[in-house]
């Protein structure tokens, strides 16, 4: 069976040799030894002071719409082609989210979208690098600063990504990351904050851990603190973390070179990469014509027990539990006829001949 992601697994010696040590210190969690080194090492991939390792991206998005001082309600413009947890990371926050439409040849959202939308109701704005394709930054920033918002990116896909020579995940008043064993750097389960500056990042550093430090309760706060065998598992991973973004970038190039012809006549449709972007083979989405076509790959692939992944799929402007209806047409239209294809570090060339073959049958 092929699924359209397998978590990566380090040589088993290397994470032993991580869990050896913590058995040896006797510390489990509570910001110890591997949590930190693994922080610190992950601040200077990222090119950061302001680094914070979490139980999860989810909790990431949630400290971050947290930490920002926003009004106590109000409305927060996302977009509505992402994973779920980007508008639920919202509504549990109590806020209100207010979805701008996406653009058809990258699926970020739409700036101008998003400028027709503020009120003097919205305290943010919230995009996402959808699978590692970097937002306008510039102009998003721009309508920030007009607005006077914050932008919270939801960085979730894009480890390793790299923006005007700096790493994706930097840009923005903060950014969150996802570090689950489906994402291309993983801790097992975990997640990042990336802070813009010294107070929001003292801030996350407090609400991560309750909010107090010994007896002295001084903000609400969660708990957030990630512990030392996730950070043990991160560590070892970040090891192979350029063998695994090369492995997928030899992938995707496969994918290219063997559905080149089916791009070519329009037959599907591949995201635009903006020229700044040094991209991290994060997906392979690949959008067909139409629903029908989706279903019939889909089933194809299905019989030499192949699975793709409806991804993302339905978009989150018709989720059930919304309050109001809003309209993203360019959303809609593309949740309804995109995959991602199967992308991890040892599939097989073989595989992706077969994979190519059916969709292209
Ligand atoms: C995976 C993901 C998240 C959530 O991350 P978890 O670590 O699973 O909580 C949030 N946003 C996006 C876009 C994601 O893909």
């Amino acid at each position: 069976m092929i699924n359209v992601t397998k978590a990566f697994l380090p040589p088993k010696e290397e994470f032993m040799k991580h869990v050896s040590e913590i058995f040896d210190s006797g510390i489990l969690t509570n910001h110890g030894k591997k949590v930190q080194e693994l922080e610190q090492k992950l601040a200077i991939y990222f090119g950061t002071l302001y680094f914070h390792y979490v139980t999860n991206g989810t909790v990431a998005l949630q400290l971050a719409i947290e930490c920002l001082d926003l009004p106590k309600e109000g409305e927060i413009i996302t977009t509505p082609f992402s994973y779920v947890a980007t508008t639920s990371s919202i509504l549990w926050e109590k806020y209100t989210p207010v979805y701008a439409d996406i653009k058809a040849d990258d699926f970020t959202l739409d700036p101008e979208k998003i400028e027709e939308l503020i009120t003097d109701k919205t305290v943010a704005i919230m995009p996402v690098h959808v699978f590692g394709y970097n937002c306008e930054i510039e102009n998003i920033q721009k309508i920030a600063d007009k607005h006077n918002l914050k932008v919270i990116y939801d960085a979730a896909h894009t480890f390793g990504a790299k923006y005007k020579d700096k790493q994706l995940a930097t840009y923005g008043d903060i950014s969150t990351l996802s570090f689950h064993a489906t994402k291309l750097f993983h801790t097992i389960e975990g997640g990042g904050i990336i802070c813009k500056n010294e107070e929001f990042n003292n801030k996350i550093e407090l609400m991560k851990r309750f909010g107090h430090t010994n007896d002295n309760h001084q903000i609400l706060g969660i708990n957030a603190k990630q512990d030392e065998f996730n950070a043990a598992m991160g560590l070892t991973n970040l090891n192979y973390i350029s063998q695994i973004i090369e492995a997928r970038k030899k992938i995707s190039f496969l994918y290219d070179e063997m559905l080149s012809n089916l791009v070519d006549n329009r037959k599907i449709l591949r995201p635009l990469k903006n020229k700044d972007l040094e991209y991290n083979y994060a997906y392979y989405p690949i959008v067909f014509e139409n629903e029908n076509i989706l279903i019939k790959a889909l089933n194809k692939l299905k019989e030499l027990d192949i699975f793709p992944r409806r991804y993302f799929y339905p978009s989150l402007n018709t989720l059930p539990y919304l309050k109001t209806t809003q309209n993203c047409p360019i959303s809609e239209s593309i949740s309804k006829r995109i995959i991602c294809l199967p992308l991890y570090v040892d599939l097989e060339e073989e595989n992706i001949e077969k994979i190519c073959k059916a969709i292209k049958e």
